[in-house]
């Protein structure tokens, strides 16, 4: 949140790489925005030339595109298919080994990554709220994943906030963005000269201190309000309501579910590029010797065919009823779960869909209110 307090300063562009060295002074390896194979991801950043200065993401239903930005901004692209999650709950790791000595004895070892300080530059407020729900699952309070919690521990999050929304976001409507509300260290604005910049954490105070920075003025401040609002009444999508769970649990038989399974691949895109989506399978990977063995964990999805195999049957065993899994778990489930629905407005898995599926057209077919407001 932008308000006028002391504390609230303002970066030039051209202090832009003075902030990443005082990151990097405090220790942390910088990770951040990159263009590769024409899509922004999450890279290890050396120099804050390498970001993707007046780029912008133009994305539809199944798609993405770089375009320009006229006003050669840094963060003027809305976000890529990444987001937090695989930097904290990696796609495939192993979880223990185990190895047999030659009396036949078995001996187990845990482990646990050697996770690195790090820093991610252009986090967005849907990632963050992401990220919160994935704590939520992580870190739960005696059940905690340590491979996830080691990962966790060593971020420095810098956010910024959205000015360009994407024609897929809808994250206004789930309460999620586009100005990072929460769980930043660092939380910038993006002004044609420069950086509205407030901390969120003791560590996010430490690097500003380093840079002695003059206070934004009321106008700046302002600007960064009114940018927020204007990004807002920009996003085109939306959900319906933010609790749709009795809704979309009355309607577990609607001819809806046939009419996306007719279009959906079950290819998994969608649950890959959720930043909410946890799923994951684990198995034994054994040496050739059968001396020693690793238990690996990975990614799953719940449109995998074996996904809802349980105890002989499969409990999914088309792709109407997975879809209609991953629809109302997201939607409903969710909210018996962590208090609230597990979809923060991001738009990747409308725009990563290889068939084009749009979540927020299926929820309003499911409904029967709009996907896409009155102009
Ligand atoms: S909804 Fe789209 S991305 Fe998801 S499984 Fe179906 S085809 Fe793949
Ligand atoms: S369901 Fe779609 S829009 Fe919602 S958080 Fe997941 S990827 Fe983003």
């Amino acid at each position: 949140m932008f308000n006028e307090t002391e504390h609230t300063v303002f970066l030039p562009h051209d202090r832009l790489a003075g902030l990443l060295a005082a990151i990097r002074a405090g220790g942390w390896q910088c990770v951040g925005p990159r263009v590769e194979q024409g899509a922004i991801v999450m890279a290890p950043l050396a120099e804050s030339e390498g970001l993707p200065r007046g780029l912008q993401a133009d994305q539809a239903p199944g798609q993405y595109r770089l375009g320009a930005d006229a006003k050669q901004r840094y963060f003027a692209w809305a976000n890529g298919p990444q987001a937090l999650k695989p930097l904290v709950f990696a796609p495939q790791e192993t979880l223990w080994r185990v190895a047999r000595g030659t009396d036949g004895a078995l001996t187990f070892e845990a482990a646990v990554p050697d996770a690195p300080k790090r820093a991610v530059i252009g986090v967005r407020a849907c990632d963050l709220a992401a990220l919160a729900l994935q704590d939520a699952h992580f870190l739960r309070k005696g059940w905690d994943d340590v491979h996830y919690a080691a990962r966790r521990a060593q971020l420095f999050l810098v956010a910024v906030q959205c000015a360009v929304p994407a024609a897929t976001c809808f994250c206004a409507s789930t309460g999620d963005g586009p100005t990072p509300g929460m769980g930043y260290d660092l939380a910038l604005a993006e002004l044609d000269a420069g950086f509205v910049v407030v901390a969120g954490s003791a560590a996010g105070r430490a690097v500003l201190q380093q840079l002695d920075l003059a206070a934004a003025t009321p106008a700046q401040i302002g600007a960064a309000r009114e940018q927020g609002d204007a990004a807002a009444a920009a996003q085109t999508r939306r959900l319906p309501g933010r609790d749709l769970r009795d809704t979309l649990m009355a309607r577990l038989k609607h001819p809806q579910w046939d009419a996306v399974a007719a279009r959906c691949l079950a290819c998994g895109s969608c649950t890959a590029v959720c930043p909410t989506c946890f799923c994951h399978a684990e198995h034994e990977a054994p040496a050739l010797d059968g001396a020693s063995s690793h238990h690996a964990r990975e990614w799953d999805s719940c449109f995998g065919e074996t996904h809802g195999h349980l105890h002989g049957f499969n409990v999914r065993p088309d792709i109407r009823t997975r879809y209609r899994q991953w629809l109302t778990h997201k939607l409903a489930g969710w909210h018996d779960q962590f208090g609230r629905s597990g979809c923060v407005g991001c738009g990747r898995c409308i725009a990563w869909c290889p068939a084009g599926i749009d979540f927020t057209a299926e929820v309003a077919a499911l409904t029967g209110a709009p996907d896409v407001k009155e102009a």
